[in-house]
Order: C-alpha cells, then structure tokens, then sequence
C-alpha cells in the first residue's frame, strides 16, 4: 500500500494560505483552486511567461491549467501584453460605448456563423445567466434542460448536479439555492436523447430551452456521442425551445469557431468566456438576431453590467484572438496530441487502467475501464489514483488541474522544452497512480 505523501516544500505559499484563510473563506476565490480534492498546499503563483509559472517559494513549473482555459497562447504573450499596455495607458473604464466592443463583436460574429448579434459581459457566469434570462423571455416559458455533469457557472438554476468545483467536492445540491430557484431546472443524464425526449413529452409548451456545454469539460473531458447535439436541436426546433450551447470552455480553443467549428450544429443561442478575454474579464452571448432583439435597450428582457465590454479586457480578448489562426490551433492540437500519447504510454507502462478522453485538443485522464459518456460513470472513477499522479506531477514542476473532474489545458507557448519536462516527469507520477489505494 503506498499512502500519498505530499511534499509541503512551499513555505511561503502555505504561510500566504494561512493569511489568506484569515481574511476569505477556504482562503481562495474560487473553490477549486484550494487543492481540497488532492490536500496540500495550493501554490500561490507570483509570475506566469509562456508555458511556466512560477510560485511564490521560487519554483517553476510547466503550467497544464492554463488560467482553466483562457491562456491559449500561453502566459505573458508579448502582442497581448503589447495591446493591454496600450489600452490601459488610454483610460481603463468609461462606461460608455467604445470602438474595441465592437471590434471584439465582430471578430466574434465573423468566426462564429450561428452568432448574428452578441453581447459582452463579465464573466462566463452572466454569460449563461443571461442567455437563459433570454430564452424564458423569448419563449414565455419557464422550464430549462441541463446535464448531470455539465457545468454552466454558479448561476442558482444551472447548479443542480452541476460539474467542476460541485463535482469536484460532491455536493449534491447548494444550501442556499431555493426550491423556487432551481424547481425549473430539468437535470438529464448527459447523452440521453432519449431522456430529453420523454421531457418534452412530459412538459408540452413548458420549456424554454435546452442548456448544454458544447462538449463537456467540468466533469473531466466527456464529448458528446455522435448525433447527441445534432438531436438537440431537432428536439428543440419540433418544440419551440431554444438550444443554448454553453461555449464558454470550448469556444475559441478547440478551433477558430469553437465546437460548432467541429460539430457544425448551429445553437439559438451560444456563451463564450475564457479564451475570448485573453485572461481578463470578458464574456459573451449571442445568437440569432431575431432573439437578441429582446434585450434591452430594444426589447424587454433586461442585461446589463458596469463593466460590460471593459476596455482592457476587450483590448486583450481582440489581440489574442487575432493571434489565434489557422496555424495556432494546428500548434495547440498537435502538442495536445503528443501529451496524450505521452501520457497513455507511462499510464500502460504502469498497468494503470485510464481511459484518456479527448475533445479537440483538451483532454483529460479517468482512471476507470469503461469509457465515461456520462456524469455517473465520470464519479465511478479511482480518483484517488489522481491524487496519486497530481502530487507526483506537481513534486517534479508539472502543474495539473488539481482535481480529476477537469480538463487539462495546453497552449501554443508548450514548446519541446516545456513537453520534454512533462515526459520526464510522467513515468514517476504513472507509478504512484499504479501505486495508490483508496
Ligand atoms: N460555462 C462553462 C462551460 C464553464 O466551463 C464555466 C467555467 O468554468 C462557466 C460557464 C462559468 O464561467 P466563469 O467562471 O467565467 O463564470
């Protein structure tokens, strides 16, 4: 039996843990980033250039989070930096309207063919929050469809069942999200055709719409099974609702467009984040003109925000995004496609039972033997054996996302250098996942 040992050779990290304790509760802002499903000390980055980041105590390590998404040309990019200098040395907030908003709306609806009309918001939270705020507008109707599994923000509707950090610590529901919240949300089994259909069938005219992540990463990498998205959408055409794809993860990072950019089903509605706000605050929904329109200022459904379209964060959005051709998702598959087989071979090597899943180029690790098509065969999972692998990673300069029901990131920036790093620590962390017990 080999217990986890975790090293806490980060001194100054657990002493500004510690503080931070003190001050914020669980010390963080944002659950997952605590490390509670792995214990240890959270590593409190000072600095991140290129694929590194460097702590707090000094050390570096090759980064596999990637800001959870957003750092697809990896940390500190020059032109990036470049553009967010300038913008700042303009003024950093008007609250009025401003030429870069535009510009990121049009680079938005010029890759993304279903999106005629989009607006920017904050965060991927508001995001989804708004879009169905605006599916119920449109259609007058209450009930919404979401997935086990599928993560969409900590919108108080969206969080039944709900992937990422809810997964990741296995709460069941959130105290503090009413009946009156949550009694509109239909949670599904994700890739339940089936189960969607015999919901319209039991709510005829009561659904609004049908919220998915384009292809799920909050409960590690779980993609849709062919036809899953495809139908829908034609349930949701046969019955008045919208279908909402939830692209805050995918969009922008697994192709130029997105997953529609891989699946072509064109969504009503659709929700952006990460990538597009080149790791500030900016976020986005859009869709079909004739639904935008009831948004005020011209219709009646109401959105807003203080720091909607904030020029910094569109100034950075823009600048990555321009950055992110052709060449740059072929740069961000193939090194995604090398860790993968990277990884696969130390697992094998070990005889650890793993199924690698893959959606464009974000991928993560289940260590089950059955494939995971769904949020209750993601949970069956040994997650202990990740533990295991995290804290060897993370002991050899490798950061993972610090829980097993995430996907992992790379970027443009993961050089040969930084891969080579990674495929040296691999053999190591594959043994203490074969070594691991629960
Ligand atoms: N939707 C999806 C698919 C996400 O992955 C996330 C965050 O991870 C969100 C929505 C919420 O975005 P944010 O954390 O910016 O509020």
């Amino acid at each position: 039996m080999a217990c986890v040992t975790y090293s806490y050779d980060a001194p100054v990290s657990q002493t500004l843990f510690d503080r931070a304790a003190v001050v914020t509760p669980g010390g963080v802002n944002s659950p997952v980033r605590a490390f509670r499903a792995v214990g240890g000390t959270p590593r409190f980055m000072v600095s991140g250039t290129g694929p590194y980041l460097t702590d707090a105590d000094g050390r570096e390590y090759v980064d596999l989070v990637c800001s959870w998404g957003p750092m697809i040309l990896g940390h500190s990019h020059p032109e990036v930096i470049e553009a967010v200098q300038a913008a700042v040395a303009r003024g950093t907030s008007f609250g009025t309207p401003g030429e870069g908003e535009v510009a990121l709306a049009e680079e938005i609806v010029d890759r993304i063919a279903p999106v005629e009309q989009v607006r920017l918001v904050s965060s991927g939270t508001e995001a989804t929050m708004s879009a169905i705020r605006l599916a119920r507008g449109f259609t007058g109707r209450a009930k919404v469809i979401k997935f086990a599994g599928c993560y969409h923000g900590h919108v108080d509707a969206l969080l039944a069942a709900a992937g990422s950090g809810v997964a990741t610590f296995g709460l069941p529901d959130t105290p503090g999200v009413t009946g009156a919240q949550a009694g509109d949300t239909i949670v599904l089994p994700y890739n339940d055709l089936d189960a969607v259909r015999h919901a319209f069938a039991r709510h005829p005219g009561e659904i609004a719409c049908v919220i998915t992540e384009a292809s799920p990463g909050n409960m590690g990498v779980v993609p849709p099974l062919p036809g899953f998205n495809a139908g829908l959408k034609s349930l949701c055409a046969e019955s008045g609702a919208l279908y909402i794809s939830d692209e805050v993860m995918t969009g922008f990072r697994v192709s130029k467009s997105g997953w529609y950019g891989i699946d072509g089903v064109e969504p009503d509605l659709m929700t952006f984040g990460k990538v597009m706000g080149g790791g500030f605050p900016a976020a986005a929904f859009g869709g079909r003109a004739d639904v935008m329109a009831h948004l005020a200022p011209f219709g009646p459904v109401y959105q807003a925000g203080t720091l909607s379209g904030n020029p910094v964060a569109t100034a950075a959005g823009l600048a990555q995004l321009r950055l992110l051709d052709d060449a740059a998702y072929e740069r961000v598959d193939a090194v995604s496609a090398e860790l993968r087989g990277l990884v696969t071979e130390a697992l094998a090597k070990e005889g650890v039972t793993h199924r690698l899943q893959t959606a464009g180029n974000m991928f993560s690790v289940f260590f089950t033997d059955e494939d995971v098509t769904d949020y209750d065969k993601a949970k069956a999972q040994q997650a202990y054996r990740f533990t295991a692998f995290f804290h060897a990673m993370l002991a050899q300069g490798v950061y993972l996302p610090p829980s097993a029901f995430e996907s992992w990131f790379v970027s443009t920036a993961h050089d040969s250098a930084a891969v080579e790093r990674i495929a040296a620590a691999l053999p190591t962390a594959a043994r203490a996942a074969a070594e691991a017990s629960a």
